[in-house]
């Protein structure tokens, strides 16, 4: 499903393809997250709009609420919430391991209690995987626990074999779907495993390892952005990303800052899903090439530029910061859409803006001048 088009001579950076039931999906690429079958005050018809190729949806929210009848009912996550290019779902892992309360973890996976209504649930990998089929995503992800961030290194390496144990279930799973349910929604779904291991580079290299002689899909680099230091997660994926086969594709989950993007893919990371573009914007944030800026200040009362001059989006083609800082005093609706469209335009920008230097053999000058530019501005 992946096609590597070409390697950055000065980095790990690499242009890619990937190819599923719903489209195409060009790399390096971000992913809107739609946690709960809707990307936050955006419309499916603008991500469109905007150029979004793929977008990221929730197993643990997804299979608590609305609850798998209602998908099965009406034939899969796509047709749902009317988006009809590729959907990637995580596992629930992450979720089950932060979110839900009084679990207890067993060889077939967890019970907990959901933290919406205290309902006691069991997600296995086997469970994950049926979920992720009912849902009809393009991409699965195996099931996975992802241990905390600090966390001492024995029990770390406990995660990482369970991890081991859980995809190789998850993969057993998904091929005994695929053989026997011919009416699933989506024919061809993609299921990738999830390498963790801390920051430790021996519990990394045994989990990939372990993870690609399986034979995944793809492959994902979990259990970072949870709390660690910058220079932890550049060094995790620089342990990892060597230990994965270079011709299929590579996810950094939960990640990341717009600056943290560009040094992932310099090393060698093609895709990315990331909340904060949406969840910043309905604190007033906005991103610009020289860093955020915040409408609530009173600098922007009478400010009659767009959010981002030049920026192509809906939002600062049509609208001054004054008007949407007003909005957001006021307690407008509007304003969180406004800055939600902008600041996913900036990210589908951005990557953009790195798909085009990797094909004009760009990437070093414009990771140089990205970073002096948009951290410069921001200290
Ligand atoms: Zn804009």
């Amino acid at each position: 499903m992946f096609q590597l088009l070409s390697k950055d001579p000065g980095s790990e950076a690499r242009r890619g393809r990937l190819t599923t039931s719903h489209g195409v999906i060009e790399t390096p690429q971000y992913m809107p997250v739609g946690t709960q079958a809707s990307v936050k005050a955006v419309a499916p018809r603008d991500l469109d709009v905007m150029g979004t190729e793929i977008i990221l949806g929730n197993t643990y929210h997804l299979f608590l609420r609305p609850g798998l009848e209602v998908f099965r009912h009406f034939g899969g996550l796509h047709k749902f919430m009317n988006w009809h290019k590729p959907i990637l779902t995580d596992s629930g892992g992450f979720q089950v391991f932060s979110l839900a309360k009084l679990r207890s973890i067993t060889e077939e996976g967890v019970e907990f209690r959901s933290h919406l209504d205290g309902s006691k649930f069991f997600l296995g990998p086997k469970e994950a995987v049926a979920i992720q089929h009912a849902l009809g995503s393009d991409i699965l992800m195996a099931f996975d626990e992802c241990p905390p961030w600090p966390c001492e290194e024995s029990k770390v390496s406990d995660a990482v074999q369970r991890t081991i144990r859980w995809a190789r279930a998850s993969l057993d799973h998904h091929r005994h779907l695929i053989a026997t349910e011919p009416n699933r929604p989506t024919r061809e779904q993609a299921l990738f495993g999830i390498v963790q291991g801390g920051s430790h580079a021996n519990l990394r290299a045994d989990c990939a390892g372990a993870l690609v002689e399986m034979g995944f899909d793809g492959y994902a680099i979990g259990g970072v952005s949870v709390g660690e230091p910058e220079e932890e997660m550049y060094k995790t994926a620089e342990v990892t990303v060597p230990h994965l086969p270079p011709g299929q594709v590579r996810y950094a989950m939960g990640l990341g800052q717009p600056h943290q993007l560009v040094e992932l893919v310099a090393r060698g990371v093609d895709i990315f899903d990331c909340v904060l573009p949406t969840r910043v914007a309905r604190h007033a944030t906005v991103y610009t090439c020289r860093g955020t800026l915040n409408l609530r200040g009173a600098q922007y009362k009478m400010d009659p530029l767009a959010l981002e001059p030049g920026c192509g989006c809906y939002a600062c083609q049509n609208f001054t910061r004054a008007y949407i800082r007003h909005l957001f005093k006021a307690g407008e609706i509007l304003a969180l859409v406004l800055v939600s469209l902008h600041n996913l335009h900036f990210y589908l920008e951005l990557m953009r803006d790195i798909r085009k230097a990797l094909d004009d053999g760009s990437f070093g000058s414009f990771r140089t001048h990205f970073l002096a530019t948009y951290l410069q501005e921001k200290s």
